[in-house]
């Protein structure tokens, strides 16, 4: 086990992308995919079941569905990021909306960047996101070493 303050890890050059858009997000949401379809069929897809349901209905591109957000789907991907197995986020939540899922929202995005992952929370930032040279090459996320936090925290507590 590294003595490192930080960790890094590797993001492959095919990224792991999970995709969540609320209601009043999900049209545009399939409708991004549709344009990049080209992009996004050479990386894993997956997303909150309505939203994975829709987009693979929609373009036909394969995606992996959780669970509907209000369901725990929120969750089921902020632990998948947590355990390396999601390291790109889309996530359309609506400005105009109020959800009744707003804590898990919260803890997704928070989570989010507690693993420095990209995350895009509207189209333009998607756009850019999906433009970046390193959609195509390997790139070190930086993520504190929390081994060692709780090394500390359990010796503080004794
Ligand atoms: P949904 O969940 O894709 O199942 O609608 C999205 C959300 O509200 O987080």
């Amino acid at each position: 086990m590294t003595n490192a303050k930080e960790i890094k890890f590797t993001m492959d050059k095919t990224k792991h992308i999970a995709l969540v858009a609320h209601d009043g997000k999900k049209k545009e949401m399939v409708e991004w995919c549709e344009r990049n379809k080209e992009i996004l069929k050479g990386h894993f897809l997956c997303g909150t079941g309505t939203t994975a349901k829709l987009i693979s209905e929609k373009t036909g591109l394969p995606v992996k569905g959780y669970c509907s957000g209000p369901l725990g789907g929120d969750q089921q991907i902020g632990s998948r990021i947590v355990e390396g197995g999601i390291d790109f986020l889309i996530f359309l939540w609506d400005p105009l909306e109020s959800q009744p899922h707003d804590p898990d929202v919260k803890a997704l995005l928070r989570i989010a960047v507690v693993y420095d992952i990209p995350v895009a929370n509207n189209l333009a930032t998607a756009d850019f996101l999906l433009a970046s040279e390193y959609m195509n090459k390997e790139y070190d996320r930086t993520v504190e070493n929390f081994n060692i936090t709780i090394q500390e925290r359990v010796k503080h507590f004794q």
